[in-house]
């Protein structure tokens, strides 16, 4: 049943572009009209027509401790009862601060802003005023964020769709972008020979997660730190969704690489619009009101924000956090490679801690070009299939799914079940 969802995605393409305000929620991929979301709990989320999904995409990363957790609740509704935005600094904005810069190696200060575009966006500026030089490097199908000079050969919606980058962008400001393939150094270095010293800044996904997810190969994060130091370039680390996703204090933590500057935002908003942006102290002193480089907002450190993003990480602070969601991790990839091989269907699984992405494609996928050997028809009736089994996957092959610590051991027997019978279906397509 979805009637209540058809109507309402009717009257919401009259009104705005496409009936969302994301355009990967509009499910244009997958041939198919979105559900519309009443609530969730926990691991579970209830369309408007009554439909109970357990959810893998947890709002494509925030949700790491489950939906409407009570101890989150309890913090919204306690700061909603104060005020809900004072445009004037707060002391639960400095407790944040304080655990963002203990927990994350590479932060020494830290500045919130309300998106991960805004982070990365404004880490660039930073970067390019630190430098004094203009181009950036980034990789293809890396996506960071809206901002203009980024949507080169971006991933995310941008690869779902397959455009290249987005009309309105001036080719004078494209052309400040060098895309290179993830995870292939040695085109670092030739772009780094031939361009060093206009050279701002590198941003990567320090775990690629919007072409699916693409680990790093060992070589690959500690060569762009030699490459960086050495030509004077500003390494910046893209942890919107890795940060307190794939270890307490991000993949820095996890591969032991420390960047120059760190963007944060999705876990540490707790689902409310948050982002951050940190590193060295004298590269993060240069922004104003202490340097000449300007950024500012409104609502930046909003106090609804804040309090679901400090209640968020106190529960991830609790023992065990990471290798629960490790074990969750593990045990539905051994389900699902055990389903490819009794199935025979090609697959290839990408999965750092509890966030992964099935390939239909026997692999490995270590960059965009790999991940677009996918067989997307496949994909489709996967998801199809899925959904109608009570399982709601990200509605592309180029998105992460992610766990969170709400999922029960049924959960993932519910999802490896619907598995075993969507694999089988596809086998006899
Ligand atoms: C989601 C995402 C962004 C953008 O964050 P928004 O809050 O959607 O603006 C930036 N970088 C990465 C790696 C992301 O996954």
């Amino acid at each position: 049943m979805k009637d209540h969802s058809d109507r309402l995605f009717h009257q919401a393409q009259n009104l705005i572009p496409g009936g969302v305000n994301s355009p990967v929620r509009a499910w244009r991929a997958m041939g198919m009209t979105p559900r519309f979301i009443a609530r969730a709990q926990g691991a579970h989320i209830v369309d408007v027509d009554g439909n109970v999904l357990v959810d893998f995409i947890g709002s494509w990363g925030p949700m790491i401790v489950g939906h409407a957790h009570p101890q989150v609740v309890e913090a919204l509704c306690q700061a909603a009862a104060q005020g809900t935005s004072y445009g004037a600094p707060t002391p639960r904005e400095v407790e944040l601060a304080e655990l963002l810069v203990e927990a994350v190696p590479g932060v020494e200060m830290i500045r919130l802003v309300n998106s991960g575009t805004e982070a990365t966006m404004t880490a660039l500026r930073l970067a390019r005023a630190a430098t004094g030089r203009a181009k950036i490097i980034k990789f293809d199908g890396g996506y960071h964020g809206h901002a203009d000079t980024l949507l080169v050969q971006a991933g995310s919606g941008v690869v779902t769709q397959g455009i290249p980058g987005s009309p309105g962008v001036p080719p004078a400001i494209a052309e400040l972008t060098l895309s290179l393939p993830y995870n292939d150094l040695e085109a670092v270095q030739q772009a780094v020979d031939r361009h060093g010293d206009d050279i701002a800044a590198i941003i990567v996904e320090p775990v690629a997660g919007n072409m699916g997810v693409v680990p790093p190969k060992p070589k690959f994060l500690p060569g762009l730190r030699q490459v960086c130091h050495r030509h004077g370039i500003v390494l910046i680390f893209d942890e919107v969704i890795t940060g307190f996703r794939v270890a307490w204090g991000g993949a820095q933590e996890r591969y032991g690489v420390i960047p120059d500057l760190t963007c944060l935002g999705k876990v540490i908003g707790g689902g409310l619009p948050v982002g951050a942006y940190g590193g060295r102290r004298d590269l993060m002193e240069q922004m104003a009101p202490v340097g000449p480089v300007y950024q500012a907002g409104t609502l930046s450190g909003n106090p609804l924000a804040v309090a679901a993003g400090l209640a968020t990480l106190k529960i991830l602070a609790q023992p065990g956090t990471y290798e629960n969601l490790e074990a969750k991790g593990q045990f539905l990839e051994a389900g699902i490679l055990e389903l490819s091989r009794q199935t025979g269907l090609p697959l290839c699984i990408n999965r750092v801690g509890s966030m992964f992405t099935l390939f239909f494609t026997p692999g490995p996928v270590t960059d965009l070009a790999g991940a677009q050997l996918s067989d997307t028809g496949r994909f489709q009736r996967f998801f199809q299939e899925m959904l109608a089994q009570g399982v709601y996957p990200p509605p592309s092959q180029f998105e992460a799914w992610f766990l969170s610590l709400a999922h029960s051991t049924a959960d993932l027997e519910q999802a490896r079940a619907a598995m075993n019978k969507a694999f089988i279906k596809i086998m006899r397509a």
